[in-house]
């Protein structure tokens, strides 16, 4: 079997090269082809020799996820099902903002961390993704978007990664850096690392290694104490709330610069969202430098929770707001195609069974 070429860091992508006889040079400029340039056929990659493409050809592959379908929201949203060389497939979202806008990438095939109110947790957890699959997802959004070869900062689309998909990224922590490194790199994607945000359930033993990286921490906190943590997020008995938030200090203490930490607080009804619960919250958050991101609860079928009422939420935010937290309601984004937050589900090649987002629907474009 042909060996997969996107995932290797520079550093292995040169070993290789050099295996075959290649000069470091060799190497330099594949990466340009493969990261810069976006080509997945060595015949394109025109600066190298004819025989020596022809050599690759035989030896490697350089491959993105293959795009299956493509949804377009109302709101500009747009969610593609991926698949990968195996089969497996993960659901992949571009959310526009105002002059750019994030991809929300996947690090695993469905979920471990079963948490309660998250559609993902209800899926097996299936198999990590290696750091080619995780970078990949970026690529092929790129694809879809035609942003090759790498566009300068300002004029691009896709500026921004949001490890906010699939999986517990800290779960899967060396491929999720290799991943990230590749993505950073300036000679290829170019993704700044101050516009990378990954989100965690509380993995804390990796927390601090973030900060090492440079990349942005978010946390789904999603609860005021150990109780009802415990009751809607299983992780919070490995790493109960006194060692994530010891884990945060420690990454804020090896943040370069001073650095917010996201604290995703999601509002279930009558579980976590009374005023009693905004007052321990802040308690809980003292000595970190935070904002909050409230998420109001997407609902999916069978889910074991209610949406909270907007009166609820936005009373919880004005105690927040007046006791100076940042602490806006995140708008949902492309709910009418279930791309919201937690309600990302790979069709096939988990549990066996279709799921809503497979249905096809108007938007939906067979690739
Ligand atoms: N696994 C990582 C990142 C992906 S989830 C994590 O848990 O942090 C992205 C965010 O959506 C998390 O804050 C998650 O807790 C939240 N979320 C999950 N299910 C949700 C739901 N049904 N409604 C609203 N937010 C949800
Ligand atoms: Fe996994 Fe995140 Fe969903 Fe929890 S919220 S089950 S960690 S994807």
């Amino acid at each position: 079997m042909k060996k997969e070429l996107v995932g290797l860091s520079k550093a292995d992508l040169q070993q290789e090269m050099l295996a075959l006889g290649e000069k470091p040079f060799r190497a330099k400029q594949l990466w340009h082809w493969i990261y810069n340039k976006g080509k997945t056929n060595f015949a394109d990659m025109t600066t190298l020799a004819k025989p020596f493409r022809e050599e690759l050809d035989t030896l490697y592959t350089v491959s993105h996820p293959k795009i299956i379908t493509e949804q377009n929201s109302v709101d500009g949203t747009r969610k593609w099902l991926m698949e990968f060389a195996d089969g497996k497939q993960v659901e992949c979202v571009y959310i526009p903002e105002a002059d750019r806008g994030a991809v929300c990438i996947s690090t695993q095939v469905g979920c471990a961390q079963g948490c309660k109110f998250c559609h993902t947790g209800t899926q097996r957890m299936m198999r990590n993704l290696t750091a080619g699959e995780i970078v990949g997802q970026f690529m092929s959004a790129r694809d879809s978007y035609g942003e090759w070869p790498t566009p300068t900062d300002e004029t691009r689309y896709l500026s921004n990664i949001v490890v906010m998909g699939m999986g517990e990224p800290l779960c899967n922590f060396e491929n999720l850096k290799t991943a990230l490194l590749i993505a950073m790199d300036g000679d290829g994607l170019a993704i700044s690392k101050r516009r990378i945000t990954v989100s965690t359930s509380g993995v804390a033993n990796h927390i601090p290694e973030l900060a090492d990286l440079g990349v942005k921490l978010a946390v789904s906190l999603h609860a005021p104490n150990n109780e009802i943590r415990d009751k809607i997020m299983p992780v919070n008995r490995k790493f109960p709330l006194e060692v994530l938030i010891e884990a945060c200090k420690e990454y804020q203490r090896r943040c370069e610069r001073r650095q917010f930490i996201t604290m995703e607080y999601v509002l279930l009804k009558d579980i976590n969202d009374q005023p009693k619960h905004a007052e321990e919250l802040m308690k809980l958050v003292d000595g970190l430098e935070v904002k909050f991101n409230l998420i109001p609860f997407h609902s999916w079928e069978g889910a074991p929770f209610e949406a909270s009422s907007n009166n609820a939420i936005h009373r919880f935010s004005k105690i927040l707001e007046s006791n100076w937290f940042a602490a806006p309601v995140r708008r949902s984004r492309g709910e009418d195609i279930m791309a919201a937050c937690g309600q990302l589900k790979s069709a096939k090649g988990t549990d066996g069974t279709v799921s809503r987002t497979q249905r096809p629907t108007n938007e939906s474009t067979e690739k």
